[in-house]
């Protein structure tokens, strides 16, 4: 790299766009030219390709990830009274639609070298949930920075006792587990289409996946305002939650080379860990899982500095996240779990997530972790 040549980028989109921009162009003519800007040909189509590639039964998109979580949650009839349990480290939108439905939000403690929900916590927030004469019914597993989370655990757990599980896969669309894509498993499973997930596209976009076909004509209907049969005939309250045929026809071009962008990701995250110095926390991947990579993130107990020196080099990295929910003005009224969400709150001072795109240049990669090391050793 020499010193004329672009700034490292976070998560690099106009690199991506480069490779595909004439195919972009044409798909979003071909919608202008038909004209069906809602719910065209192109939305079906995507969701068709959704199913085949994650293998789930039913894709429904939606116009963005937090709909997708209340539109599953709402096609449960979750509100008042029921318990959702969610971990306390996560983006705030999966705490967001259950409390936007008036369900409570339950906060369960993570695990620290997966960033997942910890098992042992979500068993004993059941009981805590039943004591404070709530109905324990949904558990929402986030799948972060890319790693699914121990779905067939956490199923077992929460269908001892009737609860529903759902997969926050916001981060992990096209990760697997035990060779299961994202999107076919769990009760149902969301996804985001905003640019920076691994599957983005050029604004907002979301998706629910079941295998439960009367769940699907539900969620269906949920979308478009509760149609039922006919048009203008409302069964039930819905939302108005649909995905912009533009933005289908967008990420049908981009679903082409995702399969490709995700061996990149992966040969950059071990590219990552085996040169970064092993003092630092690396991510840890799960045997049985391929993670999507939507963040690499590492923990250090000098982040703070780390992130510093990172900069005056030019290097970006952000912290995901700065807080826990349980640590958010908004989300402090909510219980948690009476063993507590220690780790929850420790991780915000200590992760710090690395320039992370299937297109990161492989010596800029080599610089980031030179600069990483050189720290870790001064310091
Ligand atoms: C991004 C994200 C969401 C919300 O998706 P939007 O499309 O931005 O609404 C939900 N959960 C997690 C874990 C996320 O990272």
């Amino acid at each position: 790299m020499s010193e004329y040549s672009a700034p490292t980028q976070f998560i690099d989109l106009s690199a991506q766009q480069k490779l595909i921009r004439p195919q972009i162009d044409a798909a979003i003519k071909k919608v202008l030219d038909h004209g069906q800007y809602i719910m065209g040909p192109e939305v079906k189509e995507f969701e068709d390709q959704l199913v085949e590639f994650t293998g789930a039964k039913h894709a429904l998109t939606c116009a963005n990830g937090t709909d997708a979580l209340t539109i599953a949650l709402m096609a449960w009839r979750i509100g008042p009274g029921d318990a959702v349990f969610v971990p306390s480290f996560t983006y705030v939108a999966t705490a967001e639609s259950p409390a936007q439905l008036g369900a409570t939000p339950f906060f369960v403690d993570v695990l620290e070298d997966t960033f997942n929900i910890d098992p042992v916590s979500l068993k004993q927030a059941i009981v805590d949930c039943r004591k404070l004469g709530l109905n324990p019914s949904a558990v929402i597993a986030v799948d972060l920075f890319g790693q699914p989370a121990d779905v067939d655990r956490i199923t077992e757990i929460a269908h001892d006792e009737n609860i529903k599980v759902l997969i926050d896969g916001a981060q992990s669309f096209g990760a697997t587990s035990k060779n299961r894509r994202v999107g076919s498993m769990g009760d149902a499973t969301t996804t985001s289409f905003f640019p920076a997930k691994p599957l983005g596209c050029y604004g907002d976009g979301g998706a629910v996946f079941t295998n439960n076909p009367e769940d699907a004509r539900i969620i269906d209907s949920l979308r478009l305002h509760g149609k039922g049969e006919q048009k203008y005939d409302n069964v039930r309250i819905g939302m108005n939650s649909r995905l912009d045929t533009i933005q289908a026809a967008i990420l049908l071009e981009k679903l082409k080379l995702f399969p490709e962008e995700l061996c990149k990701r992966e040969k950059i995250a071990r590219q990552y860990n085996s040169g970064l110095n092993i003092s630092l926390g690396l991510p840890r991947v799960d045997q049985n899982i391929q993670s999507a990579w939507a963040q690499y993130t590492l923990l250090s107990s000098r982040r703070d500095r780390l992130q510093e020196t990172l900069k005056s080099e030019n290097i970006p990295s952000v912290v995901y996240y700065p807080k826990s929910l349980t640590q958010q003005d908004g989300y402090k009224k909510f219980p948690k779990v009476s063993s507590g969400t220690k780790i929850s709150n420790l991780l915000p001072n200590k992760v710090l997530s690395l320039p992370m795109h299937p297109n990161l240049d492989p010596d800029d990669q080599q610089r980031i972790i030179e600069k990483v090391n050189l720290f870790e050793l001064k310091n």
